[in-house]
């Protein structure tokens, strides 16, 4: 009897087989999942899907990237096979990926290697031991840089140390200096840079950011971007912003980029956080915003608008809110803006009545942790209104679509259960309740940085929960997010973070 007769035979001998197990479903008799078994499992945890239930499981199935399923350990576990790789979480808890949908890695990356970073110090002590260590593991003469993530009001002597501190831990002088003065980093450093910064991202929990540039970045530098993509080396899913500074900015990258180019890992979605210059606001209480950089703004609005482009602006105080309003209601009426999920970031003086106007446009909202460590700044800038800012609990009633962040690398640590600890503590990072009515749930808060995220690159279908054909992103916790006492939420951070299926992070 020819080879592939026995082989059928026995094929059918081992599908009736299990059907005769129970397992069988209406059409085939046999349950899809067990036809090719996963490629992992995860059993025996608190899976927190984040769904519109917020259920937690006990264990998830994944295959071919996605969520196979999710259920019982008793359950999941059958979908293992010979090839299967099992994790036992042995109670530990697991989230969706967090998503940043508001921050700037790709600079990030150009300094990163040089870099000690202070996101995290809570002393003139810390910091010092700190850059102690950051110079052993750097060669005589290397530059140790900081840049931006923390701000000396985080520490409890409320200031930065001193130089001659600074000058002991160094055995040698140490200098402020400007960035232009910096040795520039060769296009291979900035790689290689992009990957210790995505690294970092992963063991802090995040699997997905909206990057938007930032200042000091030139539009050759995207091919950083691009050659880590080539790599398959971006393995932290990317929605790209593009910033710029005019209107024939604007024209020229509509011209050579469509909206939506890309794929799962990297993805053209959109203008930001800069469309035009001249109307770019900043903390500073009083931004005049000047007629022509207004005109401008409205003809590059107009233009994304036909060209279908979805847009990102950066805002932070409510006049500014206000005109861009303005501007995108015009819009509306010529080039109908709904499906194309334009937002405005920051928001942190936005009006209730703004908020209104946002929902009615089909916008959304990203909001920021800035006022970690930037509180001082901001109670000095705009008094008591700083109190309330972004004002979460409004935009959560009106119901408008919100995204979590931090804005990072610069204005704020990238870390982003600092953010969930400053959403749900209403804490500054020196511990200082700074937002005292303004405080939300835990449940909102993770949903914020996960689903709440992902609506704003056009993906709360495909991630941002954990649910069977969504993308298998997810973070096994060191801590449980929804008991662990509130002051520690700041210090969870993940024990393996997988992006579609693939550990991209395991600790040691
Ligand atoms: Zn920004």
């Amino acid at each position: 009897m020819r080879i592939e007769r026995i082989f059928r035979l026995s094929f059918f001998v081992f599908l009736a087989a299990l059907w005769l197990a129970g397992g069988g479903s209406a059409q085939t008799g046999v349950p899809a999942e067990v036809l090719r078994h996963a490629d992992m499992i995860l059993i025996n945890g608190k899976v927190v899907t984040a769904d519109k239930d917020f259920s937690s499981q006990e264990a998830v199935a994944i295959r071919d990237g996605k969520i196979l399923a999710v259920g019982p350990t008793p359950r999941i576990r059958p979908l293992a096979g010979p090839r299967t790789k099992v994790v036992d979480l042995q109670g530990r808890a697991v989230i969706p990926g967090l998503i940043d949908s508001h921050m700037h890695f790709l600079r990030a990356g150009f300094t990163w290697a040089r870099e000690v970073r202070l996101d995290q110090a809570r002393s003139v002590q810390e910091v010092l031991s700190l850059v102690e260590k950051r110079g052993k593991q750097l060669k005589p003469g290397e530059w140790i840089l900081t840049f931006g993530g923390w701000h000396y009001g985080q520490l409890k002597e409320g200031r930065a140390p001193a130089r001659q501190e600074l000058d002991r831990v160094l055995r040698r002088a140490a200098v402020p200096l400007a960035l232009r003065k910096l040795p520039r980093a060769s296009f291979e450093e900035k790689v290689q840079g992009l990957k210790l910064v995505i690294r970092d991202f992963h063991a802090a929990g995040l699997t997905g950011v909206i990057e938007t540039i930032g200042g000091g970045v030139s539009d050759d530098d995207l091919q950083v971007l691009f050659e880590a993509w080539r790599r398959n080396e971006l393995t932290i899913r990317t929605a790209l912003l593009i910033y710029t500074g005019s209107l024939k900015d604007g024209q020229r990258w509509m011209r050579h980029l469509p909206m939506g180019f890309g794929d799962d890992w990297l993805r053209v979605n959109g203008f930001g956080e800069r469309l035009v210059a001249a109307v770019q606001d900043s903390i500073a209480p009083a931004f005049p915003l000047k007629p022509e950089g207004l005109e401008e703004y409205r003809k590059f609005a107009g233009e994304a608008a036909r060209n279908r482009w979805s847009i990102q602006q950066h805002t932070t105080l409510g006049t500014t809110a206000k005109a861009f309003l303005d501007i995108f209601e015009e819009v509306d009426r010529r080039h109908p803006i709904r499906d194309l999920r334009w937002s405005l970031a920051h928001v942190e003086l936005i009006s209730e009545a703004d908020i209104r106007r946002v929902k009615r446009l089909g916008m959304g909202l990203t909001i920021q942790d800035r006022q970690v460590i930037g509180s001082e700044l901001m109670g000095q800038a705009w008094g008591d209104a700083a109190a309330s800012g972004p004002p979460l609990k409004k935009m959560l009633e009106i119901g408008v679509p919100v995204g979590a962040g931090t804005d990072a690398t610069v204005v704020a640590p990238y870390q982003p259960f600092t953010t969930l600890w400053w959403l749900v503590s209403g804490k500054n990072w020196a511990g200082r309740v700074v937002r005292p009515n303004d405080r939300i749930s835990r449940e909102d808060a993770l949903r914020m940085h996960t689903v709440g995220s992902a609506w704003f690159s056009f993906d709360e279908k495909v991630k941002g929960s954990i649910e069977p054909g969504k993308l298998a992103d997810l973070v096994v916790l060191t801590d449980d997010y929804l008991t662990v006492p509130e002051d520690r939420i700041r210090d969870i951070r993940s024990v393996m973070t997988i992006v579609g299926g693939r550990i991209v992070y395991e600790a040691k």
